[in-house]
Formats: structure tokens, sequence, C-alpha cells
């Protein structure tokens, strides 16, 4: 966790969440610099492995600047991405572009801009970018996403690897990729990717994985095609609850045995592990309540602020930052009309009261990215800590943008 109590105060790296408290108005979702880094640093341990970091998870301007410092290349998957991670300054050949559903505007925006490499997720996309080559006069790189059909033992909802989800195209028609690779002109062939989703514990979901990426690559070169990249994808699961610490030096150890021979480069894509842990979301009990035999604390944080409670059923440790050493019983819910705005059930905290404040932890990834304006509320503001000093990395909205960005035809 990143908080620590000194005092009875609540601290990130030294400055007080109060005095932030006292500065920005809740909700607001805080980043600590610290634990990034020492995330990348953590997982920054596979020999001759270049880490792309999924902006997807977290896409903060400032988050990307300082993927880009520690080192790391951009994973994006549309074309806000791309320009986000090409705004950050991240070198184009350190910047690889996928997705299930590119248009041929983020395409030829792709190509233009010369990134290392598109992968691509069906026979119909290579036949465009191969339209595209020709008309552009241009050999361009591509990588395939392959579907591997392996069950990545997750959620339900966040597994991406197996025949029947969306992506990737299955391994099965390894065959079919290959004559389409020798028909089109204007395409290369330099990489392949996979990723059978997140939040994966288990090595020997990772050891399938990777064991089926080599055996892939081995086709490839039966067929004289000689790859450039290796992709393996993303996924590397964190701790939010009871989850065991992934053994990275495991890990580790299985890129090194089933690639060591091999003269691709290797790449990950890890999001979630970069910055899930890193962040908290700061938000004011507006109002207790009892229905039934219940105890609801009403945030001002609703499912719009945070929703992966709501969508994914996803554990968050929440904590109280008042130092009240009595103790109850709460279900602690957002503001919105929806039952299923509900951060947790039936859990321990501090006795509260409304104005009290509550910190939902490890929202570092997949939390603001996926923030709405349901029911008209403003998307909350960002704050980064490093050493003592904090800086607002994006500013709260105000309704009158939101409100202003509608158009009333004039037949009304
Ligand atoms: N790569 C791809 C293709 C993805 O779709 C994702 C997440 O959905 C990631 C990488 C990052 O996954 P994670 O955040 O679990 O590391």
């Amino acid at each position: 966790m990143i908080i620590n109590f000194e005092n009875q105060q609540p601290l990130i790296e030294g400055v007080s969440i109060n005095d932030l408290i006292e500065k920005i108005e809740t909700p607001f979702y805080v980043y600590s610099q610290k634990k990034i880094t020492e995330s990348f640093n953590r997982i920054n341990i596979f020999n001759k492995t270049d880490i792309f970091y999924s902006v997807k998870a977290n896409s903060n301007q400032a988050i990307l600047t300082l993927m880009k410092k520690l080192g790391a290349g951009a994973d994006v998957v549309s074309i806000g991405e791309l320009k986000r991670a090409i705004e950050a300054g991240f070198d184009k050949n350190k910047i690889i572009f996928e997705g299930v559903g590119k248009s041929q505007t983020d395409l030829e925006f792709a190509i233009n801009n010369n990134i290392r490499q598109i992968n691509i997720e069906s026979f119909e996309e290579m036949g465009l970018i191969n339209s595209l080559g020709k008309k552009l006069n241009k050999n361009i790189d591509i990588g395939v996403r392959i579907n591997p059909d392996i069950k990545a033992n997750t959620q339900d909802k966040i597994s991406t690897g197996r025949k029947k989800d969306k992506f990737g195209i299955s391994i099965e028609l390894i065959d079919e990729i290959l004559t389409l690779v020798k028909k089109y002109n204007n395409l290369n062939l330099v990489g392949l990717s996979c990723h059978v989703g997140s939040q994966i514990h288990e090595i020997n979901v990772f050891e399938k994985v990777f064991n089926k990426m080599k055996k892939t690559t081995d086709i490839l070169k039966k067929n004289n095609i000689k790859i450039k990249f290796l992709d393996l994808g993303g996924g590397f699961g964190v701790t939010y609850n009871q989850e065991k610490k992934l053994d990275l030096n495991a890990i580790s150890n299985l890129i090194d045995k089933t690639f060591r021979n091999e003269e691709y480069n290797i790449s990950i894509e890890p999001g979630r592990f970069l910055v899930a842990n890193a962040g908290i979301l700061v938000t004011k009990v507006i109002t207790s309540k009892k229905n039934s035999d219940i105890n609801f604390l009403i945030t001002d944080a609703g499912m719009q602020t945070f929703i992966r409670p709501a969508l994914y059923n996803a554990f968050h440790k929440i904590i109280g930052l008042n130092n009240n050493n009595k103790k109850d019983i709460y279900t602690v819910a957002g503001p919105i009309c929806e039952s299923s705005d509900i951060f947790a059930n039936s859990i321990e905290l501090p006795k509260q009261k409304s104005g009290d404040f509550l910190a939902i932890c490890d929202v570092g990834a997949y939390a603001f990215v996926m923030a709405s304006n349901y029911n008209t509320i403003c998307l909350p503001p960002e704050i980064l800590i490093n050493e003592k000093n904090y800086s607002i990395i994006r500013k709260k909205e105000n309704i009158s943008e939101i409100i202003k960005k509608d158009i009333i035809p004039d037949w009304l």
C-alpha cells in the first residue's frame, strides 16, 4: 500500500493526503511516482526483453512521460493512444499499435508515422494494410497477433486468448497466415504477438503461452520467415487482495529457457503491473444511512469515477483516512442511480460520519481511464506525488464544459 500513517496522518511519499484534501476537491486520484518506478524496476529483469507500457492502463501524459523516462516503449490500441504516445515523445520505433478494430484512418496515420509495428488481428485487416501499402508505395512491417487458445485462469471478462475470444488470429490458421504473407507484396511479417488476459498469477499459464509462441515461430522459420520481434503481451498479475506476489524470477527463467537460442527480440506489454498498486482514489463520505440492517456510506466517488467493482466485481481495499479507533461494518456506495454502484459490501472501517474521507486502494490501472460523465458528473482530477512534491496532472472538468459539448439542432 502506498499510504503510510505517521502520527495518524495519512502520507504518500511524505505528502499529507489531508493537505491535498484541503486544497483539492474530492474525489481525486493520487499516484506515487516512487511506486511506479519500483514496479517498473521489479519487472525489468527479463533478459534481453523490452518493455512496452500498455497505455490503456493509465494514459495520463505525465504517466506516459514517466514511462518513457524509465525506458519503456508504448503499446497503444487506438489512434488516440497513439497520438498520446507520440505527443509524450516516445521514439516512434518504440511504439506498437494493436487492437481488434483499427479503421483505415487509424492505420494510415500509423503507417505515415513509421511506428515500429502494427499488430494485425484479422485477415481483412491484413488485406487492408497491404492495399494501403500499395497506395502509399510502401512496404509495411506488421506483426500478427496470435490467438493461442489458452485459458488464462483469470476473470472471464479479462480473458483474451481463448478460441472463443474476439482477439487475434487463431493459431490453427497459421497456414493461411503464411499463404497471405507470401501473396501480399506490400507487407513484411516482422513479428508475432499474443496476450491471453490480465491479472495472471499462474506461472504455468505463462509457460503454455511461451511454448506455443515458440512453436509458432519455429513454423515460420521452417517457411523461411525470420521474425525480428516476439511480443509476449501483458497480463502480469498484481496483488489487490490475497493474491500471491507474482513470481517474476520464475517467468524470467521461463523466458530464458524457452527463447535462449532465438535471435528475435522479445518484448512484453505490462499495463496493470506497472501502475495498479501505485494509485488511490480519495473520496468523501457525503451521507451515511441505514437501510434494513445495512450501514451505507454514500461517497462522492461513484461507478462513473471508478467502475471496476461494478463492472468486474473487482475487490479494492478501502481504508478510512480518519483516526477513529472505534470500528463498524459498512457498505460503501457511490451516488449514482444504479444498484451496481457499490465499491464494497460489509467491510470493517474506522467509524465514519458524513464529511470523513476514505481511500480506495490500488486504482492506478483501468480506473481513471474508464471514468465517464454518467449522471453529468465531472471527470476527477489526477495528482502525481514524487518525493514530498505533488503536481496536479489532470485538472477537474467543469460542468459547463460538459454541457457545452451538446448541440441543440435549430429545429428545436
Ligand atoms: N497487451 C494487450 C494486447 C492488451 O489487450 C492488454 C490489456 O488488455 C495489455 C497488453 C495489458 O495487460 P495488463 O494490464 O494486464 O498487463
